[in-house]
């Protein structure tokens, strides 16, 4: 006869005994383009973290070269031979330490170590029995609203997007816009947005950094204010903060600062150099759930409001996105929209969204039943890290 396994809790350690790394490649539903890239699919890193006592908890990197410094390849290796042994035998519930220690092994990764902080996270609220925004300070919202994003594409093409996306229910549309060489190409995609949208929409732009310098940003900005969008994020170069502090500035825009901001220490630049009125927190930048109640912290104090955003991401990431949103009051907006771009998942953050009403269930930990015949159908390789 075999003993029973006790359920697990969280007032005796939560001993780590492994960590699975599985690398998929997930379908989109179209391809998606932005300034700098265009993704055919969502190349992107899943982790298991399991206990001696047999709790488990996922974990995702997304990383984007562009963004975060890494890729999917590096990911994958950098989670197997470095960052999962360092946390063998750690104590789960330890979370800042097990940032510490991963901090120890190797500088940046954000992506990788997002994926390890996720899992953890999912580990303690699980053994608690309570949904992941209780440790992240408490659900102040019942649900979360979002917008879709219309990718860099011709006029004709971008407006008949956004028109689709309006009566899909979207109250908000976000606009790739971002042309080094045409500003006034952009004007004119954003006026084709607005034609088939209407004047009631809210719109948002999103330069990723396409401007460059900011001059051309001044320029594009003054093109488009006409037709008034709710705010300009990522004008210039993610390095130039005090050049995103001048389009601000000159140009008196509501700005977004994104690529440019992915740490704490960033957060209190930007906040320093007054560059920016809004930042958009992406789990995959700053390296997972605690560095970004830190970035926020900073955020709040200066006044600046908060968006939490996504790389194209399956349900898990995105799950933990959401339950970071509905924790934080001073995150006014939230763009996870992996879940509705993909044309296959590995979990079921989908059936949360209804039109652009996301209203997370209060399951334990992430919320979210991963589909493990989904990820062994997109996986790569999988492998076992233990001792
Ligand atoms: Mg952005």
């Amino acid at each position: 006869m075999s003993t029973p396994v006790p359920p697990a809790t969280a007032s005796a350690p939560l001993t780590i005994a492994s960590v699975e790394v599985v690398p998929v490649r997930l379908p989109l539903r179209e391809p998606f383009a932005i300034a700098y890239a265009t993704y055919p699919d969502v190349p992107t890193v899943l982790v298991r973290v399991t206990t001696t006592g047999g709790a488990l908890g996922w974990g995702e990197a997304t990383p984007d070269p562009n963004v975060t410094g890494e890729t999917y390849e590096g990911v994958a290796a950098i989670l197997r031979h470095t960052l999962a042994p360092a946390l063998l035998g750690r104590d789960a519930r330890d979370r800042d330490g097990a940032r510490r220690a991963l901090d120890a092994r190797l500088e940046g990764a954000p992506a990788a170590k997002a994926a390890l902080d996720i899992a953890l996270h999912d580990i303690l609220a699980r053994a608690l029995g309570v949904p992941l925004w209780v440790l992240l300070g408490g659900r102040g919202k019942p649900h979360l609203t979002i917008s879709r994003v219309v990718g860099l594409a011709d006029p004709a093409t971008m407006a008949a997007a956004a028109a689709r996306h309006v009566a899909a229910g979207f109250a908000t549309v976000k606009v790739k816009l971002g042309d080094p060489d045409d500003p006034a190409l952009d004007a004119r995609r954003l006026a084709a947005v607005r034609e088939a949208v209407g004047p009631d929409v809210a719109i948002k732009v999103d330069a990723n950094q396409g401007w460059r310098t900011p001059g051309v940003a001044i320029a594009a900005i003054r093109a488009c204010a006409p037709i008034r969008p709710a705010y300009i994020e990522q004008p210039v170069a993610a390095w130039d903060l005090e050049g995103l502090a001048e389009v601000r500035r000159q140009t008196g825009a509501t700005i977004m600062v994104d690529e440019g901001c992915r740490s704490p220490r960033e957060m209190s630049r930007v906040a320093t150099l007054r560059a920016a009125d809004l930042v958009n927190i992406k789990l995959m930048k700053c390296g997972g759930l605690g560095p970004a109640l830190a970035l926020n912290a900073v955020a709040e104090t200066a006044g600046i409001g908060a968006q939490v955003g996504t790389m194209v991401e399956s349900s898990v990431a995105s799950a933990a996105g959401l339950h970071l949103a509905l924790a934080l009051a001073n995150v006014l907006t939230v763009e996870m929209g992996g879940p509705l771009m993909l044309a296959a998942d590995v979990a079921d953050a989908a059936s949360w969204y209804h039109r652009d009403r996301i209203t997370p269930p209060d399951r334990p930990g992430l919320g979210v039943a991963v589909d493990e015949a989904a990820v062994r159908q997109f996986a790569e390789a999988w492998w076992l890290v233990e001792r």
